[in-house]
């Protein structure tokens, strides 16, 4: 069965997010990717990926994702969080964290980790 794997990038971080998902569109390319709205339709029109998108982070977007992996339905989240600025929707970036933590699924913060997530992936 494909692998789910969620995309979500704060605004200072999606420049950086459609770098990482160019450089590893071929292995991204083999899942099934989920993600916020604006990050998605990026990543779609830039990477020309299929992207399931559901609703903006700030609007419930990273709730939706949270329920998806609260259903086991998400094997890895790289989540390009800013950490220089306050979001609006904090306890939500928190408990979509916390519910990873929950249900063991990896989740990255950072590229660096991300490359690692991407890598276990590959070898799973
Ligand atoms: P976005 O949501 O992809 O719609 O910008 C992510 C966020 O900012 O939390």
């Amino acid at each position: 069965m494909k692998k789910t794997v969620a995309l979500i990038a704060h605004d200072r971080k999606k420049e950086e997010m459609l770098a990482f998902v160019l450089a590893n569109k071929n292995q991204l390319a083999l899942y099934d990717l989920i993600a916020t709205a604006t990050t998605g339709k990026i990543i779609k029109a830039n990477a020309g990926l299929p992207v399931t998108t559901y609703l903006s982070g700030p609007l419930g977007g990273d709730q939706q994702i949270g329920s998806r992996i609260a259903c086991q339905e998400v094997d890895a989240v790289i989540f390009l969080r800013d950490p220089l600025t306050a979001q609006p929707h904090e306890p939500d970036i928190t408990a979509l964290l916390r519910v990873c933590d929950v249900h063991n699924i990896p989740v990255a913060t950072n590229l660096a980790t991300a490359c690692l997530v991407l890598q276990g992936l590959h070898c799973q």
